[in-house]
């Protein structure tokens, strides 16, 4: 069992399961992989050992007097650190938040942990998930296990390193703009984004609230489904939270009768080695039995500028609460109230952070509001009606998942060419779809690539259904980099 990181999720429970390995070997077996190559990836902000092994004890203790068992019964998880664990440490990227202890468990992590997943570490991420590269965290970046010298996506690099270096086997993300699918895509693993509303934010620290979902990572679409049985719950500590009853994701392996949508005009000027991975990606999909059909979704050029004015809009709200007072880091120069405030969020945010509070409290400013905040809103609308109109007479949107393979690190300069990155992520975010990035090939550096479905809201099961049989018949999803095969 010393190659167990090879395994599914589903595959190595099923082992525990049968008693072919203790969970505290799992839980060891996985600490030492984080010991041996956590720092050459910069994946973990901190990790659970103490705690994990105690949890791995009782697991243990509980298959041998045949008490009854989760459905991630001893599968090590990685949290993305923004994310509360009671009793933890939530630093969400930022030195503002180094020293915060998460009084309560998010909905989410509690969900996992009550069904016996093991919480393994707190994976790194951008500062506050505000990010396409992992390079905004303010403690150190993440490289991407394919090459090192290249990005892993942000805001959730960490836990997309995580998996695709198999240091953990299922991992959470948060996704406002793409944070999830992008660094799926980058890293070569499954990223899935469900449905506004269909988990719980409770305890995941808010950045763009209208359009933050958290969701899993895993090596396989069926490990990732499973992620989603347990966690796509209605939640009573969040307002937004969809009352709809927890869905059993049933995957098979054909796309007969199912329509995909293909945004032809959207989609001009994609590099040609994208355009290629994209063109094979439906041709698999139709040998599946799918029909392609053409689809008007030109407004989503607008996407990047809504969502721009829209989530720092709402972060310049959100990270008010920030203050050196209720929660996080004080300054210890200031000397009365009004410097507590100033010196504390001046020396606590790191710079992407104090530009977007800056845009937001000036997109939400009463002489600019109308032309910017508002405008936005309609535009949103608007994006939303079309992605309705669309889904009239198609199943899933495809489209690529990000303009190129994962770039080198430090080779995006002008934040505005950093934000187009997220072009094809954030418009599932604005009309709250389902949407799931699956590995989809490698670009001519061998860096992965990923497909994105994309379905109408609430049909995360169906989006995870096309999703199976694509990685089904393409075997590309649990193709691991070559960094994974280091020992032990
Ligand atoms: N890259 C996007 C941003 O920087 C998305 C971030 C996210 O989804 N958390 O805002």
């Amino acid at each position: 069992m010393n190659r167990m990181h090879y395994l599914s999720a589903i595959e190595l429970r099923d082992a525990f399961l049968k008693g072919e390995v203790t969970a505290q070997n799992i839980a060891q077996h996985f600490l030492k992989r984080i010991e041996k190559h956590g720092s050459a990836l910069g994946a973990f902000l901190s990790v659970l050992g103490p705690r994990v092994l105690l949890k791995a004890e009782a697991l243990d203790k509980k298959r041998t007097h045949g008490k009854p068992l989760g459905k991630l019964a001893g599968i090590p998880i990685a949290i993305k650190d923004n994310m509360h664990i009671a009793g933890e440490i939530t630093t969400c990227g930022s030195k503002f938040l180094k020293n915060y202890k998460a009084p309560f468990d998010a909905t989410a992590v509690r969900l996992l942990e009550e069904e016996d997943a093991l919480l393994i570490g707190k994976t790194n991420l951008d500062e506050f998930a505000m990010g396409s590269s992992n390079e905004n965290s303010a403690y150190f970046p993440v490289n991407n296990p394919w090459n090192l010298t290249r990005v892993p996506g942000g805001s959730s690099g960490g836990s997309a390193a995580a998996i695709s270096a198999r240091l953990a086997l299922l991992a959470t993300g948060s996704d406002t703009g793409g944070s999830i699918r992008q660094p799926a895509s980058f890293c070569g693993v499954v990223g899935f984004k469900p449905t506004y509303g269909r988990v719980s934010r409770y305890g995941l620290v808010a950045f763009g609230s209208s359009l933050d979902q958290i969701g899993p990572f895993a090596t396989t679409v069926a490990d990732a489904a499973l992620v989603m049985e347990t966690i796509g719950r209605s939640c009573p500590y969040d307002a937004t939270s969809l009352d709809f009853p927890a869905e059993s994701y049933k995957l098979t392996q054909d796309l007969k009768d199912i329509k995909i949508g293909i945004p032809n005009r959207f989609l001009e000027n994609l590099r040609p080695e994208v355009q290629a991975n994209y063109l094979s990606a439906i041709d698999i999909m139709r040998s599946l039995g799918a029909t392609a059909v053409e689809i008007d979704l030109d407004i989503l050029k607008y996407s990047i500028a809504v969502y721009y004015v829209l989530a720092t809009a709402e972060a310049s709200t959100n990270l008010a609460r920030f203050d050196g007072i209720r929660y996080g880091v004080r300054s210890p120069s200031a000397k009365n109230l009004e410097q507590i405030y100033d010196f504390s969020r001046k020396e606590g945010f790191g710079r992407e952070v104090k530009k977007r509070i800056m845009l937001g409290t000036f997109v939400l400013s009463a002489g600019f509001q109308d032309a910017y905040y508002k405008k936005a809103q309609k535009i949103r609308s608007l994006i939303l009606d079309a992605f309705e109109k669309a889904y009239e007479i198609c199943d899933a949107v495809i489209m690529p998942v990000a303009t190129s393979g994962a770039f080198a690190a430090g080779a995006i300069h002008d934040p505005v060419e950093m934000y187009l990155q997220d072009i094809f992520t954030v418009p599932a975010n604005l009309a709250g779809l389902p949407a799931i990035s699956v590995p989809s090939g490698f670009d001519s550096e061998h860096l992965p690539l990923g497909i994105q479905i994309i379905g109408p809201q609430m049909c995360d099961v169906s989006v995870m259904r096309y999703a199976y049989a694509y990685e089904q018949a393409t075997r590309l999803a649990g193709v691991p980099p070559a960094f994974a095969d280091e020992e032990p």
